[in-house]
């Protein structure tokens, strides 16, 4: 399949336009130049509407698309009390004309108790989003069942109120992984591939921070469709594993979700799996704590290019890719795009990276 039909198939899915499409696409000439390869950013930290966005965005697009078309007046979505996506879903739901609600937890053994509004918390609540917050340990990530089902039921009650009141309501999981999102990041893929056409190269790598697994199953399947021989590079912020609440056959699944979506016979696991490739080591001590990788990284990006990255997520990614160049993992003069996912907020949450006053 060629890209442009990419677009025809997408063009089928309910989309509520909110964000800047294309995201702009730019080659790093000052970090290629220091490190021998040629780098480009794909930028879903520009996607709109407001000046710090992500790649959320997308994904927000089809799923409001769809809430819509069902009559939908409420979005509850979940997350960790800096969430991206929550803020993400939120400003969606608010141009959609939808109500948002969010729900945040927090880990107060790591983060401390609440204290004031910072990073993305504090533009929730310029968008003026009901909040709730539960203190639970691993933030966003809640792995330990019990907790999984207090929010969950925390959510659900709010929805039976709402209900009652006559509201229709919609929850969406953590991050945005709802089934209608997951094509959302097919199209960033032909935008890409067809920018760095225009640059005049194709690619050879596309690197992204991966988490709740909303970006890579639309980019994937993307790949698959059109036989794009680029590898992808996915820089973990959580672990990927058998049984957890993420992995690689999770993603699998996804893919497959999004060929049948376009009334395609999706490929086998094992196509698929082969495409996959998670590097776990960069995610540091814990989920949104800063890792001094990261820190390093996002200076010398800030340094270099001015470019800003965040610290729970796309800090340690862009640490992965330095890594993997400096390991000889990504060969000298290669192609390689990284995908800006956002996070930008989160410097003003978590300002420790620059370190103390002077
Ligand atoms: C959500 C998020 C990710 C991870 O997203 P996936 O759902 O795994 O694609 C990466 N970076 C940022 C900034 C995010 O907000």
């Amino acid at each position: 399949m060629q890209l442009f039909e990419l677009d025809d198939l997408l063009g089928k899915l309910p989309r509520k336009r909110i964000g800047f499409y294309p995201t702009p696409f730019h080659k790093l000439e000052n970090m290629s130049r220091t490190h021998g390869i040629n780098l480009f950013m794909k930028r879903e930290d520009m996607a709109g509407p407001g000046s710090l966005s992500g790649s959320k965005m997308r994904v927000a697009e089809l799923i409001i698309g769809q809430a819509l078309q069902d009559g939908v007046d409420t979005i509850i979505t979940q997350g960790a009390y800096l969430t991206n996506s929550g803020m993400q879903f939120a400003t969606a739901a608010r141009v959609a004309g939808l109500t948002p609600i969010l729900f945040l937890t927090r880990d107060e053994a790591q983060h401390g108790k609440l204290t004031d509004y910072r990073g993305n918390l504090l533009l929730d609540k310029l968008m003026d989003v009901e909040t709730h917050y539960l203190v639970a340990p691993g933030s966003a990530y809640v792995n330990r069942p019990d907790d999984k089902e207090r929010v969950l039921n925390a959510m659900n009650a709010r929805k039976v109120e709402l209900e009652a009141q006559g509201r229709k309501v919609m929850i969406v999981p953590t991050g945005g992984a709802y089934p209608t999102g997951f094509a959302a990041h097919v199209r960033t893929f032909m935008e890409m591939i067809e920018q760095a056409r225009d640059a005049g190269v194709e690619l050879d790598y596309i690197y992204h921070t991966t988490g709740t697994g909303t970006a890579l199953p639309g980019m994937l399947a993307a790949k698959l469709l059109t036989g794009h021989p680029v590898k992808f590079r996915s820089i973990s912020i959580s672990h990927y594993q058998p049984d957890f609440w993420i992995n690689e056959a999770i993603i699998a699944e996804r893919v497959k979700h999004i060929f049948r979506t376009f009334s395609i016979e999706p490929p086998s696991d094992q196509a698929i799996l082969c495409e996959i490739e998670v590097d776990n080591r960069f995610i540091g001590d814990n989920y949104a704590v800063p890792s001094p990788e990261a820190t390093a990284a996002i200076k010398e990006l800030a340094k270099a290019e001015g470019v800003f990255l965040g610290p729970v997520y796309t800090g340690k990614g862009f640490a992965g890719l330095l890594e993997h160049i400096r390991s000889g993992k990504v060969a000298p003069d290669s192609n390689v795009a990284f995908l800006h996912t956002g996070d930008t907020a989160n410097l003003f949450e978590v300002s420790g990276v620059v370190g103390e006053l002077e």
